[in-house]
């Protein structure tokens, strides 16, 4: 329940939710909104390694939520990029694989996010240190952060979801329902890290 005059803030905030499940009424000096909410956001934001995937995809399975694994866009962007010879310390060369026939595509397969470039399945390429070197170059290139960024949001305006990654909090999902900042310490991180690359 809120009580405002219509800012441009809220009429992002109104944005966010179903405008059918708005309702508005008047009572003298105040105008009143409630807000049904039928589409639910939750974002983990923390450092690499913390268990924001675990969490995220544990908690997903529990309330029945599609968890979005947004590691897997950056890393399938990086992938294509060096499929594409491109040299992903240049971000020149990074924008010029972002192409109009460029499609990255998420799919949920028996509830498990599947990552698609160009019509191939690329879950397991996208897992590789080379791919995982490269989603983290290209993702330092405002081009892709912004590709991804439309990719994302229209994901989460779709479905109930848990997604985590860095910039989902602040940037992607500033609104989202529920924000949680994880982290863990530094020896953690590494540990995990390490067991994911001898797994
Ligand atoms: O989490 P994961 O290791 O799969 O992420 C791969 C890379 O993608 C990270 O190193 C990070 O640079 C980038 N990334 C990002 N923003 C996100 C998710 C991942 O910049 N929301």
């Amino acid at each position: 329940l809120k009580s405002n005059k219509i800012t441009k803030g809220d009429r992002r905030e109104e944005s966010c939710f179903r405008k059918k499940t708005s309702m508005r009424f008047r009572i003298p000096h105040s105008e009143f909104r409630i807000y049904t909410m039928s589409i639910i956001n939750v974002a983990i934001d923390g450092p690499a390694g913390a268990g924001k995937s675990t969490i995220s995809r544990a908690a997903a399975k529990e309330m029945g939520y599609i968890y979005i694994d947004t590691g897997a866009l950056y890393r399938t962007v990086g992938l294509n990029a060096m499929r594409k010879g491109a040299d992903v310390n240049d971000p020149e060369s990074v924008v010029a694989t972002i192409t109009d026939d460029l499609k990255v595509e998420l799919r949920f397969i028996d509830g498990e996010q599947r990552m698609f470039l160009n019509g191939e399945d690329v879950s397991s390429a996208i897992r590789t240190p080379e791919a995982s070197m490269a989603a983290s170059r290209v993702s330092a290139v405002p081009a892709v952060r912004k590709y991804l960024f439309d990719l994302q949001k229209n994901l989460a305006k779709s479905s109930n979801c848990i997604m985590d990654g860095r910039d989902i909090g602040t940037v992607v999902l500033p609104r989202a329902n529920v924000k949680i900042f994880l982290t863990a310490s530094v020896e953690v991180r590494a540990k995990r890290r390490y067991d994911e690359y001898i797994a």
